[in-house]
């Protein structure tokens, strides 16, 4: 049986980076990937999502051209067999791309199901097809998958191809003309923004009586102010109680309602994939269907890690990405730890929406004495130059005891760019008075950070 010093099962952001930087240290790897390199995150996630936002952004555009003094002959339209085709294009490029660094790095990949058959004094037996590995550790990265609730109607539908979930939309070459999305999360929310800028008359159908799940409440109240503008209809504070062939049947303060539709999107929430990985045959705990893990991406099992949404910790690319950073240098030796209250989060509709850390009531729930200062983007002049709609705003929250931020929440174009300098902040712990004295460039949207830091 050939032997590696680490296996890593999954072969998506949490799998490939962990085995990339492992064989880039020296340890003998393999990366076990049952579908596709790159995993939800490359094929059918983050990157094809962006991929169609961007032709809707374009679209936008070309629409409201004369806004900016440009004439577009003719009416403007989206060819969505060409935004799969190039989809799969970007997608293509993307995923060799990982397969080139995997193979620099001197990593084993490897083509199959991965199962946990034993743990020996030896190692982890792992079977991969036909065939059987000893590894010395282990890292989990299996990922996620789409949660599809018992509604009456639901499972059926998929089969019939009426009901969608991430996977399906993302390769869709027809609009609709009326879409249902169930679910007013981040995924929801981007293919609701999507599908109501190329032409579907778009409705949503959600649970809570907000938008975009923990995102702040006042940029979840803009964000869902400018969709609606865009003609997304909201049904807030409603549930699914079944799905028929015409629509989704919902009800609202105990009355029955129903949105009709060609095409519904299923997009309420995702769970750690745990299930027929053989994680029972070594003893990994389990918390609702998630690894439990430390702040090292240890499990209860020695020499055994796991990472990425499989551990259901943050569900984002990039937290899997630093997960597994974390988790490599744990068996590297080198001291490391995740710190999950500074990862930012992007909502890719147009507008855009870029959050890290505290808001003013998280703090306030955790008995921190803080403030929250919140202005217009119409501070910034390049937003103004570039933007017609003006709602945009930027809040920082203060910890006034040690006079650093601990949260920003910003909505308008280019915050999911440049969130990440605010997250540095906030991580790196900087005094207000130091952040004052950054130089910014002008004009740019992102010194808005600095406006907001002298309201302060
Ligand atoms: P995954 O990407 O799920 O990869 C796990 C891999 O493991 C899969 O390829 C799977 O085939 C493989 N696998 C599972 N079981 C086995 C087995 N037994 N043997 C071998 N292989 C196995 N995040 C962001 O940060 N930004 C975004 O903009 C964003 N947009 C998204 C849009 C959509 C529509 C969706 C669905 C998700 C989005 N996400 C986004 C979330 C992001 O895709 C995930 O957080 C990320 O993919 C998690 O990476 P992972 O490595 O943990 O798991």
């Amino acid at each position: 049986m050939d032997t590696f010093e680490l296996i890593v099962i999954g072969g998506g952001p949490g799998g490939y980076l962990a085995a990339e930087r492992a064989g880039h240290a020296g340890l003998k790897t393999m990366c076990i990937e049952k579908r596709a390199y790159g995993g939800v995150c490359l094929n059918e996630g983050c990157v094809p999502s962006k991929t169609f936002l961007n032709s809707a952004k374009v679209l936008d555009y070309a629409n409201h051209a004369k806004n900016y003094g440009v004439s577009v002959e003719g009416k403007n339209s989206i060819d969505q067999k060409f935004v799969v085709e190039r989809k799969n294009g970007v997608v293509k490029m993307l995923v060799s791309g990982v397969k080139a660094t995997l193979k620099r790095n001197k990593v084993v990949m490897k083509e199959a199901e991965a199962f946990i058959e034993a743990k020996t004094d030896e190692g982890f037996i792992v079977k991969a097809g036909e065939e059987k590995f000893l590894a010395k550790r282990l890292i989990i990265a299996t990922g996620s998958m789409p949660v599809v609730p018992p509604i009456p109607g639901l499972r059926e539908n998929i089969e019939t191809g009426l009901v969608m979930t991430n996977r399906e939309v993302l390769d869709l070459t027809e609009i609709p003309k009326k879409l249902v999305v169930i679910g007013g999360g981040v995924i929801g929310l981007e293919m609701a923004s999507y599908f109501s800028s190329v032409g579907s008359e778009v409705t949503v159908v959600e649970m809570l009586n907000k938008i975009a799940g923990p995102t702040e409440a006042e940029i979840s109240k803009i964000l869902q102010k400018t969709l609606e503008r865009k003609g997304v209809k909201f049904n807030l504070g409603c549930k699914v109680t079944a799905i028929e062939k015409d629509g989704v049947v919902f009800e609202r303060d105990g009355k029955i309602e129903k949105a009709p539709a060609d095409k519904i999107l299923c997009s309420i929430g995702r769970r750690a994939v745990t299930a027929n990985v053989g994680l029972e045959n070594i003893g990994v705990n389990m918390e609702r269907g998630a690894i439990i893990t430390d702040d090292c991406l240890r499990t209860n099992v020695a020499n055994v890690y796991a990472v990425g949404d499989v551990n259901a910790k943050v569900m984002l690319a990039h937290t899997a990405y630093r997960e597994a950073e974390v988790a490599v240098n744990t068996i590297l030796g080198k001291k490391d730890h995740m710190r999950y209250n500074v990862i930012p989060s992007v909502i890719y509709t147009n507008p855009e929406v870029g959050s890290v850390g505290e808001t003013l009531e998280s703090a306030k729930a955790k008995g921190l004495n803080a403030k929250e200062v919140s202005i217009p983007l119409t501070y910034s002049g390049r937003y103004i130059a570039e933007n017609t709609d003006l709602d945009g705003i930027c809040k920082l929250i203060v910890n006034n005891d040690t006079n650093t931020l601990i949260g920003a929440h910003i909505i308008g174009s280019y915050a999911g760019e440049f969130i990440v300098s605010v997250s540095a902040m906030i991580d790196l712990e900087v005094d207000i008075e130091n952040i004052k004295k950054l130089v910014f460039p002008h004009p740019t949207v992102c010194e808005i950070v600095r406006e907001a830091i002298f309201q302060i």
